[in-house]
């Protein structure tokens, strides 16, 4: 009767070690909840698809290992090259007032470790970014694809002029510029609305949230003082 017992038993105990392992591999479920309550929740962001996004992407896979413990820290973390992931409200502002619905196309400018992207495509399954760093934008693809987000496009290049031969119901841009890229105004959709922080680095810099009616007429509104890392390429020189 032992004998025959043993070899359950020894089966139970792999099976429930491995499950265990899982759940060990994604122990951060808890921090995940706590930082959308506290950080995000707390501070007036109350769009159910940006919290529920927020609650599901693990941001300790888009930061360096030496990072991982800041993850769910209420603050931007460096992600090599002088650049920075924002601080998960700024993320949680960003996608709120971008006021994405599901099925609609969104442009992201400044792919950087990719995390912005992977929360906009929980929302929508069209997501298009651009990186100009060309390690940083080969990191994030790898990402993408290690991880699953298959609905993200992903390339190199410099996002003043947006992505060619398309167009977008909202783009986003997580570096600082001097102006609005036009091509970026050319190419929002009628109704569409561009997410970006406008001021140099030596400015006070201001997250304004642009919108193009149902006729194309554009409005800007000024949000709340942002801090962003500078919009490099083609702007620079404008
Ligand atoms: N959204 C990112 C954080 C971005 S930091 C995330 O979730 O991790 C800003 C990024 O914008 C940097 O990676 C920087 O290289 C990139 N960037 C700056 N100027 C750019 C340009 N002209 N086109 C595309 N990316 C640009």
């Amino acid at each position: 009767m032992v004998r025959r017992i043993f070899p359950v038993i020894i089966f139970i105990l792999i099976v429930s070690s491995f499950v265990f392992c899982q759940g060990g591999a994604d122990s951060t479920i808890g921090q995940r909840i706590k930082m959308v309550k506290t950080q995000i929740e707390d501070r007036g962001i109350l769009d159910t698809d940006v919290l529920s996004a927020m609650r599901e992407v693990r941001r300790d896979l888009f930061v360096p290992e030496e990072y991982r413990s800041l993850a769910y820290a209420d603050r931007p973390l460096p992600i090599g090259f002088g650049q920075t992931i924002s601080q998960p409200y700024i993320v949680a502002l960003m996608t709120e007032l971008l006021d994405v619905e599901p099925g609609e196309k969104i442009l992201e400018i400044g792919t950087g470790s990719g995390y912005q992207a992977a929360v906009l495509s929980y929302i929508t399954d069209q997501v298009f970014t651009i990186e100009i760093i060309k390690e940083l934008a080969l990191s994030a693809g790898a990402r993408f694809k290690e991880y699953g987000y298959d609905n993200i496009k992903w390339k190199n290049g410099d996002g003043y002029y947006g992505w060619e031969g398309e167009s977008f119901d909202g783009i986003i841009v997580t570096a600082a510029a001097g102006h609005v890229p036009p091509p970026l105004i050319e190419q929002l959709n009628p109704g569409g609305r561009i997410i970006i922080p406008v001021g140099s680095i030596f400015q006070v810099q201001y997250l304004m949230l642009i919108i193009k009616d149902a006729e194309g007429a554009v409005s800007s509104i000024p949000v709340i003082p942002v801090r962003f890392v500078p919009f490099t390429g083609a702007a620079m020189e404008k």
